[in-house]
């Protein structure tokens, strides 16, 4: 792609913006940066000199003329700015349709609607220890076009791909596929679980030949779109055998393929908790070694992988009262999953900014387990009437009352788990500012003189 003295509009200036605003200059675009929003100081001075920066509105943005209009996963698709450019004939595309143009090569995408981080961040892992040169990007936190090991080629590109970044491919064909599992998010941006699975189907569908597809087959929305994989399927499953793929065989992790078996690990050797994790180490597995992984390289990261920070991380033991930090847990599908796992007495964290979800599958397994209920945030309401009837179920002010009234609630030799299945920017900066809050108020909590209350 020729960028030498092209118009070039990026808009959104957040973690992707920057880096790919730098990277079109240093090629030689004509770049403008564009976000609505207020731009500190210290961020703007982040853009190299010679790019033209619009904060707090989008007037001289939508007046101008550019070639290429580069959006950030936070801007969407359907909004006036992207319209207006493509109207003036400018091609709209994300930032990783861009870095994939410029850097065509060996590519490992990996979707889903949980589970992306964990199984991204594994399969770097793998493929670093099987010696294989691999750079992690994406939606995980750094831009594949901030990173110059992206044009490297002795280097795997392993990257983390959100439903938003998919809106805005184009020509974008992995080597390697995934798609984890599909369930509803992102409602308030897609609208309909139709456009939500149209726009993860992108992942594979421009992939052909010897490409590699990795599909969920215990997922049902992920394993039906097995039939039209347009390449070669390599699939995961922890409930059944398959002939192709990697699954679960009498408490070890088998990889089958093209007549051949390997073993590449133990569950309970697993260093990542839960049902959910099991299918992230599978999918990690399959992923791998469908890009040249070996079987022990595999199966050595598998034994040493740590759980993520934020995802179902156990934080403490308070007078007997277990506290475990699902902060990433920011929707219905992922707080099942984590509530799924649980055994003895549980009391859930739930609330936040509400993204058009539909909470009654939560509020069925809350009951049927007889989990105590906290709820904070703005989508406390809406929770609160699909437990109607329901008790234990109560109000909390800020993370440090939730945390204090969930402790009572479970009582000593019980868990606590903050999984709110809402987005967090109602009460905190992000999910990880809403998980060191909770990892304060359980230190806070240690250092009061007693629990109160309790339910037995
Ligand atoms: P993502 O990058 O897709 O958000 P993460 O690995 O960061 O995925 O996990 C996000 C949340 O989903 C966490 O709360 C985690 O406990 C939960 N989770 C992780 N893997 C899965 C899975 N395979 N299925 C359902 N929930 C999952």
């Amino acid at each position: 792609m020729e960028l030498k003295g092209k118009r070039v509009l990026v808009v959104g200036m957040g973690r992707t913006g920057v880096p790919t605003a730098n990277r079109l200059h240093a090629m030689g675009a004509v770049v403008s940066v564009t976000d609505k929003g207020a731009v500190g100081r210290d961020e703007a001075s982040k853009l190299s000199e010679g790019i033209d920066l619009e904060t707090g509105s989008h007037d001289r943005a939508l007046a101008g003329k550019f070639d290429v209009v580069v959006t950030s996963p936070g801007v969407p698709w359907d909004g006036p700015i992207l319209q207006r450019h493509r109207e003036r004939g400018a091609e709209v595309i994300s930032e990783i349709e861009l870095a994939f143009r410029l850097a065509p090569r060996a590519w490992i995408a990996i979707t889903g609607t949980n589970g992306k981080s964990t199984t991204t961040a594994l399969v770097g892992a793998m493929m670093r220890e099987s010696g294989v040169g691999a750079v992690v990007c994406g939606n995980i936190g750094n831009a594949a076009l901030g990173e110059d090991a992206i044009f490297d080629p002795r280097m795997k590109v392993v990257a983390e791909i959100s439903s938003f970044q998919l809106e805005g491919v184009a020509t974008f064909r992995p080597r390697v596929s995934a798609i984890l599992n599909i369930t509803p998010d992102h409602m308030d941006r897609h609208k309909t679980m139709g456009e939500y699975i149209r726009l993860k189907r992108r992942i594979f569908e421009l992939q052909r030949g010897d490409d590699v597809c990795v599909l969920n087959m215990d997922d049902p929305e992920t394993a039906r779109l097995a039939p039209e994989v347009p390449c070669r399927l390599f699939p995961f499953s922890a409930n059944g055998r398959l002939e192709e793929g990697v699954f679960v065989n009498d408490g070890r992790i088998v990889i089958s393929s093209r007549g051949d078996t390997w073993t590449a690990g133990a569950t309970r050797d697993l260093r990542l908790p839960g049902r959910a994790n099991l299918e992230n180490a599978l999918a990690a597995c399959a992923i791998a070694f469908s890009a040249g992984a070996d079987v022990g390289a595999i199966s050595r990261a598998l034994s040493s992988f740590e759980a993520l920070e934020h995802r179902l991380e156990p934080v403490a033991e308070v007078r007997g009262v277990r506290f475990i930090n699902d902060s990433k847990g920011t929707n219905v599908g992922s707080t099942l999953k984590a509530l799924d796992g649980m055994t003895g007495r549980v009391a859930v964290i739930l609330g936040g900014r509400d993204k058009d979800q539909d909470f009654t599958p939560l509020a069925d397994l809350v009951r049927r387990m007889g989990a105590g209920v906290v709820l904070i945030g703005e989508a406390a309401e809406k929770i609160a009437v699909c437990l109607k009837g329901y008790e234990p179920v109560v109000r909390a002010d800020g993370m440090d009352d939730a945390v204090r009234k969930a402790a009572q609630t479970a009582g000593a030799g019980g868990t606590v788990l903050l999984s709110p299945a809402c987005a967090s920017f109602d009460m905190f900066r992000d999910y990880r500012d809403r998980g060191d809050k909770f990892r304060a108020a359980v230190r806070k909590l240690a250092g009061e003189p007693a629990l109160t209350g309790g339910r037995g």
